[in-house]
C-alpha cells in the first residue's frame, strides 16, 4: 500500500549507542512522526563516530526521498556528521557568516552563566557554523543547528543527536519548503488501534484472520506490550471501507476483550472512568512498590481521584499500617488471596475511600516455590461495598513481572468499573 508514497530513511551515529552505553531515542521519536504524516520509513541504521563510518552509512541509505541522520554536530573534533555529508553531497564546506553569529551568542551565554570566559568557544562555533554550500541551517534548539541539503533527487536532513534537541529541530525541519512538499505529496494514511486486553496475541492473530485479514488491502500490526496487545489498521484513503469492514470484524471476534480503540494509556481510562463516578482511589502495593500510583499520577490531572496509598512492602507495614492480621499472615502467607483482601479493605479504611486496590506477589528472581512460584501475584478490589480478587500468574524477568502486576490491577479496576454499569 506504500507505493508511491514518499520514503525515507535514518543514521543514527554515536559510539555511545554501539557500547550499550545509551538507548536509541531518537528512532521512536521520529517513526512515530513519519507514520502519522504518511512518509515510509524504510531503514535505520547505527554507526560509530568515524568519518569513514558515516559516508558508509550514508551511501548504504542512500536513494530514498529523505535521509535523516542524528548526532555528530558537536563544536569538537570527534563530531563529523557535517564533514560526511558534504564528502558524499560532493559539496565543499563554507563558513555561514549569520548562523556563527547566531552560535557565538548563544554559547557566550552559557559561557557567562557558567563565568567561562566565551572566547574559548570560538573554535567550536566555526567549526558548528561550517556547512554544505547550499545547505539551509536550521535554528539550533542547544547549540548545534540543522541542516537541509539537496542531494540526489531527495534531500537529507542533519539533527543534533541529544532527544530534546534532535526532536526540536526535526520539528522546525516540518516547516521548511522542501519538507513541507514532501509531506504534502504523502498525504496521512488511514489509521485505526484497537488495544485488546485479556486475549493473547494467538487469539487475536485467530481473529484477524476471521475477520479476512489484510486481504482488502489494509496493512494491520500485532503488538503485544504488558499484558495488553495493540492491532493497528492502516490504509490508503481510498480503502476506508476495507479498513472498516476489518475493524468491524475485529470488535465482533473479540467482543469485549477490546477496552479502547484509541492510544491514550490504560491508567487514563481508569482515572476517567473513576472521575465521572465521582469516586477516589486509595493503593496498597506490596511487590509493585508505587507503580500503581505512579502509572496514575503519570497523567496529568490525576489528583482529583488518586487520593494515596501505602507501600506495604514488609509484612510489618501491612500489619502496622493496613491491619493485616498476623494470623492471615502466618496461615496462608504474604502473597495470599486472603492478605490481598485485608490490604485492600485496610487501605480502604485508613484513607476512607470508596475504591481501593491492592497488589501483593512475587516478582523474582528468588522467593518462589513450587506452590507460589515467581510471578504470582494476587490483586484484590474494593469498591464500594465489593470485593474482587484475581489471579495473575505472571512471566518475565522482576521489572516486567512488577510493570504487568500494575497493568493487571489498573484492568482489574477497569472491568469491575464496566461491570457496574
Ligand atoms: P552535542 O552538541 O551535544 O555534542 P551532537 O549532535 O554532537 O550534540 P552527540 O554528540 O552525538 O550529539 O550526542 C550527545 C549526547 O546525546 C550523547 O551523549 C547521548 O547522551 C545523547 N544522544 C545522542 N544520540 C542519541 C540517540 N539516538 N538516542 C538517545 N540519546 C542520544
Amino acid at each position: 500500500v506504500t507505493a508511491g508514497r514518499p520514503t525515507a530513511a535514518l543514521l543514527v551515529t554515536g559510539q555511545e549507542l554501539l557500547l550499550g552505553l545509551v538507548a536509541d531515542a531518537n528512532t521512536r521519536c521520529l517513526a512515530r512522526d513519519l507514520d502519522a504524516l504518511g512518509i515510509d520509513l524504510r531503514r535505520v541504521g547505527i554507526v560509530g563516530d568515524g568519518h569513514d563510518e558515516i559516508v558508509t552509512g550514508l551511501r548504504e541509505l542512500a536513494g530514498h526521498d529523505l535521509v535523516i541522520t542524528s548526532g555528530g554536530l558537536g563544536p569538537t573534533h570527534d563530531d563529523r556528521t557535517v564533514a560526511a555529508v558534504a564528502e558524499v553531497a560532493g559539496a565543499e564546506l563554507v563558513l555561514d557568516e549569520e548562523l556563527l553569529a547566531q552560535i557565538a551568542a548563544i554559547t557566550a551565554e552559557y559561557a557567562r552563566r557558567r563565568g567561562a570566559d566565551p572566547a574559548l568557544n570560538r573554535d567550536g562555533d566555526r567549526k558548528q557554523a561550517l556547512v554544505p554550500r547550499g545547505a539551509t541551517a536550521i535554528p539550533p534548539a542547544g547549540t548545534a543547528p540543522g541542516l537541509l541539503l539537496a542531494h540526489g533527487d531527495g534531500h537529507v536532513l542533519v539533527l543534533p543527536g541529544p532527544p530534546r534537541e534532535f526532536a526540536a529541530v526535526w520539528r522546525s525541519a516540518l516547516e521548511l519548503a522542501p519538507l513541507r512538499a514532501l509531506r504534502a505529496r504523502a498525504g496521512p494514511l488511514l489509521r485505526h488501534t484497537l488495544r485488546v486486553y485479556g486475549a493473547g496475541e494467538p487469539a487475536v492473530a485467530r481473529a484477524f484472520a476471521a475477520a479476512g485479514g489484510d486481504g482488502g488491502g489494509t496493512r494491520t500490526t500485532i503488538c503485544a506490550r504488558l499484558l495488553e496487545v495493540e492491532v493497528t489498521v492502516r490504509a490508503e484513503p481510498e480503502r476506508q471501507a476495507a479498513l472498516d469492514g476489518l475493524i468491524a470484524g475485529l470488535r465482533e471476534q473479540l467482543g469485549d476483550a477490546v477496552y479502547a480503540e484509541d492510544e491514550r494509556p490504560l491508567a487514563e481510562h481508569v482515572l476517567a472512568a473513576l472521575r465521572a463516578r465521582g469516586l477516589r482511589l486509595a493503593v496498597g502495593e506490596s511487590c509493585t512498590a508505587g507503580l500503581v500510583a505512579a502509572r496514575l499520577a503519570d497523567i496529568p490531572g490525576a489528583s482529583d481521584v488518586l487520593l494515596g496509598g501505602v507501600i506495604a512492602y514488609a509484612n510489618e507495614v501491612k500489619r502496622s499500617l493496613l491491619g493485616v492480621s498476623e494470623a492471615i499472615l502466618a496461615e496462608h502467607g504474604a502473597v495470599s488471596e486472603p492478605v490481598a483482601r485485608a490490604m485492600a479493605l485496610g487501605v480502604r479504611q485508613s484513607l476512607g475511600v470508596d475504591a481501593a486496590l491492592a497488589i501483593t506477589g512475587i516478582a523474582g528472581p528468588s522467593g518462589g516455590t513450587a506452590e507460589k512460584p515467581v510471578g504470582t501475584v494476587w490483586i484484590a478490589l474494593h469498591l464500594r461495598d465489593n470485593a474482587n480478587t484475581v489471579l495473575l500468574r505472571l512471566w518475565g524477568d522482576r521489572t516486567e513481572i512488577r510493570q504487568r502486576a500494575a497493568q493487571g490491577a489498573l484492568n482489574l479496576l477497569r472491568r469491575a468499573l464496566i461491570a457496574e454499569g
